[in-house]
């Protein structure tokens, strides 16, 4: 089963795709954490990251494509993999479909988490970070059981950088800007299927199931 998860940042991308991995098995590919993971253990990639990041802009494309190309050809993505984050440009889209080809893969679906712009400011800078695990929290709809506190594992949780209210206006912006001509690329080859990410997490995921269900 090879996925996407498209979405605005904000619209539960990764707590859906975390879900998605525990009920079937299959990595959760997310170049944002991948790039996060390289600028916390500072190696070359964070180095070059971390500039863009920091300014809500995208990470140049051949930088991108080439972690994911080097992350698909791993062996744990035999059986299937959940791209998130990625692609974010046409380009990489394309890049996309010519690595898997040479993989003699293609793509299953891609799903859309679909959430009405206006909630996303508030979802995003209310979202908490477990910096341990990754988990993702909301203060208001879906805060952890102790307050700051990971349920999991029980570190302080954190608000990503880029989370800020005045980084995430420019990321929602140069999101949509580039979101809508993948959507396109997407329904034209017939992989786009769109799920209302604007009910409970457990009704989404319920969504989810039922068209993976399908295949
Ligand atoms: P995310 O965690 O997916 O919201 O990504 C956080 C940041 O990482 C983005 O704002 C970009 O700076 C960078 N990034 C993640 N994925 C990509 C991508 N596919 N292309 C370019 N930049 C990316």
């Amino acid at each position: 089963m090879n996925l996407i998860l498209m979405g605005l940042p904000g619209a539960g991308k990764g707590t859906q795709a975390a879900k998605i991995n525990e009920k079937y098995n299959i990595p959760h590919i997310s170049t944002g954490d991948m790039f996060r993971l390289a600028i916390k253990e500072g190696t070359e990639l964070g180095k070059q990251a971390k500039e863009y990041m920091d300014r809500g802009d995208l990470v140049p494309d051949e930088v991108t494509v080439g972690i994911v190309k080097e992350r698909l050809a791993k062996d744990d993505c035999a059986n299937g993999f959940l791209l998130d984050g990625f692609p974010r440009t046409t380009r990489q889209a394309e890049a996309l479909q010519e690595l898997l080809s040479d993989l003699g893969k293609s793509i299953d679906y891609v799903i859309h988490v679909d959430v009405p712009e206006e909630n996303l400011v508030e979802r995003l800078t209310g979202r908490r970070i477990c910096p341990t695990c990754g988990t993702a929290y909301h203060v208001v709809y879906n805060p952890p059981k102790e307050e700051g506190i990971c349920d999991k594992d029980g570190s302080q949780l954190i608000q990503r950088d880029d989370d800020q209210p005045e980084t995430v206006k420019n990321r929602l912006a140069v999101n949509i800007e580039q979101t809508q001509p993948l959507l396109d690329f997407y329904q034209d080859k017939g992989y786009l299927v769109k799920v209302n990410g604007d009910q409970d997490i457990n009704v989404v995921f319920q969504d989810i199931e039922s068209i993976l269900e399908k295949k």
